[in-house]
């Protein structure tokens, strides 16, 4: 330890958030300190492992790997020494009710033979349009929100936002994603295939803005990639060259901080003094514990959560070659599923199950002939899945395989853990287990979310999935690059 244990910057939690910064900043020439509550580094990143198996325990799906490259670059040092990563050729394997299934292939000609297969050669049409429209509406609106500071309700006039007000206020943004996804296609299993994009953030594609639809460009049009030894990688590789460039560590910490005149002290174990300190945790609870502001407390309390999961992790004795990296198996009934979660704030009956099995990309996964499977299914924020609900949840998967696969899967779970909101909070500290902050259901949400930089303290700045521009890996980077911009000033 530093003999004052002074430091230029505390960040407080040791997820993808607070190592991004803590690299991006020290590479800056600041010394950093990074307090983390758990034993080990990686917050959602985590992993699982039982006999041979080995499971991600969060996120999935790997986009804008660019973003991670940049952190290596930035430290002139080359990411395949320390991460390897490859391009997928097709994003998802969506399975309907019917029985029908779709590959979306990233290859444009491949997609649209698929498409008419599917659908209809016009079906396939629209389809495409709506890829170049959502490209269209990224690189013109939605790029520009998401890579800099949030933009206030008073600047939101401000001349650089105003000149994409044209796109910006097409259609898009006064029909919810799924009236909009509506009035593209006629086939509606492909109106639920894009609805289903408004639930990678957490949110119910019934309520939230057509604006959302943007979010198929980066998993379509950008493509979806997967770490050579699993996701946990990502944020093992990123560990490695934040301690090589210098970056402090303290597991198993519980801190506090006070505002004093030079900064903050924070009281931990030991005592810190530093200049800027940096949440990389929920705000929500780093207001309540951290900071102790019951102002803030109770003003962020108030915004809806997004969406929460209930993922079951089972080893399965057996190699099913049907399945691939990424597969979705959709519920009848979409809209009731989104209502019972957001409307009546219940764990949905019929849900729609994600499978995500990485040993077919990881061979060390699982044992030979064998496979890791990750199961998904949407739930509520704050709302428990107690033992009848997980069997029942169990049912229901495995009546669905058998539907889309003709498999009794029953039989070849050898080995199950789970994770739900209850784990989910107390693991990583995400209020009330949600995923990804609050929800983006309203039009204004995303303004509403916390900016990086605190109004009301000064030298305090935020980052992570709980705010702005929102959680997932990518937004999550990028809120570490908005942070690393004000040290610029
Ligand atoms: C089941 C699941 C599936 C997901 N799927 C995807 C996906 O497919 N693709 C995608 O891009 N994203 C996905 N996400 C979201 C993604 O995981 C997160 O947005 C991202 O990892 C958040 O990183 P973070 O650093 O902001 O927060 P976290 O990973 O939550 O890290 C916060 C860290 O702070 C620590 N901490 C909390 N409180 C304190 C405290 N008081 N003091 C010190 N330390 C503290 C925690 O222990 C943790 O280590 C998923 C998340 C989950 C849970």
């Amino acid at each position: 330890m530093r003999d004052n244990a002074q430091y230029d910057v505390v960040i407080i939690g040791a997820g993808l958030a607070g190592i991004a910064c803590a690299i991006r900043l020290r590479a800056k020439g600041n010394s950093v300190l990074v307090i983390e509550k758990n034993k080990k580094h990686g917050g959602k990143l985590d992993e699982v492992h039982w006999k041979g198996y080995r499971w991600d325990k969060g996120p999935s799906l790997f986009t804008e790997p660019e973003l991670i490259e940049e952190l290596f670059a930035l430290c002139n040092k080359s990411t395949g020494d320390y991460f390897e990563y490859e391009e997928l050729n097709a994003s998802a394997t969506y399975h309907f009710h019917d029985g029908s299934k779709l590959t979306l292939n990233k290859n444009k000609n491949q997609l649209k033979q698929d498409l008419t297969k599917f659908s209809s050669a016009s079906e396939a049409h629209q389809v495409l349009d709506y890829i170049e429209e959502s490209k269209e509406m990224y690189e013109t609106v939605g790029d520009f929100f998401i890579s800099n500071p949030k933009p206030g309700l008073r600047n939101v006039f401000d001349k650089q936002l105003v000149k994409r007000y044209p796109k910006f206020v097409k259609k898009q943004l006064r029909s919810t994603l799924h009236n909009f996804n509506t009035s593209k296609f006629g086939d509606q299993r492909l109106v639920q295939l894009f609805n289903r994009f408004g639930t990678y953030n957490g949110s119910n594609p019934y309520q939230m803005s057509g604006l959302y639809a943007m979010i198929s460009h980066l998993e379509i049009s950008k493509g979806t990639f997967a770490p050579k030894k699993g996701m946990r990688s990502i944020v093992d590789s990123l560990y490695i060259l934040s301690k090589e460039i210098g970056v402090e560590y303290r597991f198993s910490e519980n801190a506090t901080a006070k505002e004093t005149k030079e900064g903050y002290l924070i009281k931990s174990t030991e005592h810190y003094a530093t200049k800027a300190l940096i949440c990389a945790i929920d705000h929500i609870p780093f207001y309540e514990h951290v900071l102790q502001d019951s102002q803030c407390v109770k003003q962020y309390k108030r915004q809806e959560r997004s969406s929460s999961g209930l993922v079951f992790y089972w080893a399965i004795n057996k190699a099913i070659s049907d399945l691939e990296l990424h597969n979705m198996l959709f519920s009848k009934d979409y809209e009731t599923e989104n209502d019972t979660i957001w409307r009546e704030k219940q764990n949905p009956l019929d849900p729609s199950v994600y499978i995500n099995v990485g040993s077919t990309q990881n061979n060390q996964d699982a044992p030979d002939g064998c496979q890791n499977w990750f199961v998904m299914i949407n739930t509520p924020a704050n709302v428990v899945c107690d033992t009848k609900y997980r069997a029942r949840m169990k049912q229901k998967v495995i009546d669905k395989i058998q539907l889309s696969f003709g498999i009794d899967i029953e039989p070849h779970i050898i080995h199950e853990d789970y994770w739900d909101c209850q784990g989910i909070e107390m693991d990583t500290g995400s209020y009330k287990g949600a995923l990804y902050g609050s929800s983006s259901n309203s039009l204004g949400s995303a303004l509403k979310r916390h900016p990086n930089r605190s109004k009301n303290h000064k030298r305090l700045y935020f980052c992570g999935g709980s705010v702005h521009p929102g959680g997932g890996i990518p937004l999550v980077l990028r809120s570490a690059k908005i942070v690393d911009s004000y040290f610029n000033e």
